[in-house]
């Protein structure tokens, strides 16, 4: 009987308190996992998340869901594989639907560069357990009996890998699945405060101001992607970002044709089909820094003509609407993990085209960081110190960046 009992979770009403022992800036998957983790395996709940306004307006709203852990170094795969396998069994830790579905990846491949390239991560792949395998033109079309090999005659398919662990989950379920789980264990989560500023004394950080007046914190956290060079100023620390804009677009709903991921690695095009039946396709990051999150009709003609060579029924599908969203792109495509220069504030940032699929193992490891002071093995890497050190993961290969 209770499984027929629709559950209604809001998020409690608080009034800002003057001081928490946490502040989290940015209301989007990775700091409301980072505030589920430190409230749930660490008893820490005397923590705030701040979000300017409402949670999932950022790119955690505006992702296309691709979960995945075929990356291309020593440190981004075994990274990547873990979380993937967090996400397998989410919904049970949250006690929320976040419709995880496994429906593997497809990398076509139409020439020998990218081929190669494949090949390579597949060795890399096995080394760290993950299942990614090479394919022939014609297994291809068993994984998807829909492509054109020729892809519309001018870059014929030469072999694809297969990765049959990708999985997508439903982005706002994420986020309101960890937001109410915090929720429940203590965390408030304000929606509508913006930080206007960092509070830091003798190089340490003591809190933030923000619109509705200053808040003090023994640990003060950016989870605000896109925004994260803003706030970093704010403490007076600089970070090696540019901010990107990455566009998607969706057509109307459609009976269910596709089962899992379809990309080109040449043609830098994505298409999935989502529970509901629309068609969902990406492509690379615009080329230019911008905060703006206005759509460009260029990305619609291009992204819509690359993919009808892939796939040509999608030559009928309708347009329903696009969107853009905000990447802060990081030279070397990893993320930003650990406390800045500046003692008590910590980094979750360099979140890029990457951060929905790593937001377990990020708000995993963080909090254990924040709690602790022991930094993972996983995380290690990723050190926001590690461009003075040329210490880089250079892992653009893997994060649909501009060519
Ligand atoms: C079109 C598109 C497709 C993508 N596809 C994928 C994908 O398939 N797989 C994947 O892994 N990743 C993907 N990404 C990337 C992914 O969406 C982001 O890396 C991820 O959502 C970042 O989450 P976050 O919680 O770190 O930040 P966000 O979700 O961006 O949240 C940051 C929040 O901070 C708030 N904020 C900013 N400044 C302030 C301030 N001063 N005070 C208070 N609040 C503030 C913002 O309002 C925002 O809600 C995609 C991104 C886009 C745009």
């Amino acid at each position: 009987m209770t499984g027929l009992i629709r559950r209604r979770e809001f998020l409690g009403e608080h009034e800002l308190r003057s001081r928490y022992d946490v502040v989290i800036v940015g209301g989007g998957v990775n700091g409301l996992s980072l505030a589920f983790h430190l409230a749930e395996y660490h008893g820490i709940s005397d923590v705030a998340v701040l979000e300017r306004s409402y949670i999932g307006s950022g790119g955690s709203g505006r992702n296309t869901q691709v979960l995945r852990a075929t990356y291309n170094t020593p440190e981004t795969v075994p990274l990547y594989a873990t979380s993937l396998a967090m996400y397998g069994d989410l919904a049970q830790e949250l006690d929320y639907n976040v419709l995880f579905s496994t429906q593997g990846n497809l990398d076509l491949c139409h020439s020998t560069d990218t081929l190669q390239v494949e090949r390579e991560k597949v060795l890399l792949h096995r080394h760290y357990g993950v299942q990614t395998e090479m394919l022939s033109p014609e297994q291809v079309l068993e994984v998807c009996p829909f492509v054109d090999l020729t892809a519309g005659g001018e870059l014929p398919v030469i072999g694809a890998s297969y990765h049959p662990a990708g999985a997508f989950a439903r982005h706002d379920s994420v986020v309101w699945g960890y937001a109410s789980a915090a929720n429940r264990r203590g965390v408030e989560i304000h929606q509508g405060v913006e930080v206007i500023g960092v509070d830091v004394v003798d190089g340490s950080c003591r809190g933030v101001v923000t619109n509705q007046g200053p808040v003090a914190a023994g640990r003060v956290v950016s989870a605000v992607a896109g925004w994260s060079s803003e706030l970093a100023r704010m403490a007076g620390v600089r970070l090696p970002l540019q901010t990107m804009a990455l566009q998607a677009f969706v057509t109307e709903a459609y009976t269910p044709v596709l089962w899992g991921l379809v990309s080109s690695m040449d043609l830098y095009v994505y298409t999935q089909q989502t529970a509901r039946g629309e068609l969902v396709v990406g492509a690379e990051t615009l080329p230019y820094n911008t905060y703006s999150t206005r759509s460009t009709f260029d990305f619609v003609a291009e992204a819509a003509k690359r993919t009808i060579q892939l796939l040509p029924f999608m030559e009928k599908a309708r347009l329903l609407r696009q969107w853009t969203g905000l990447c802060d792109m990081t030279p070397d495509s990893s993320p930003l993990l650990g406390e800045s220069e500046v003692s008590n504030f910590f980094l979750m940032s360099g979140m890029g085209t990457w951060g929905f699929k790593g937001a377990p193992i990020f708000g995993k490891t963080m909090a254990e960081m924040l709690a602790t002071g022991r930094v993972d093995p996983l995380i290690a890497p990723f050190d926001p110190g590690r461009f003075r050190e040329d210490r880089m993961v250079p892992d653009a290969a893997s994060a649909g960046t501009h060519r």
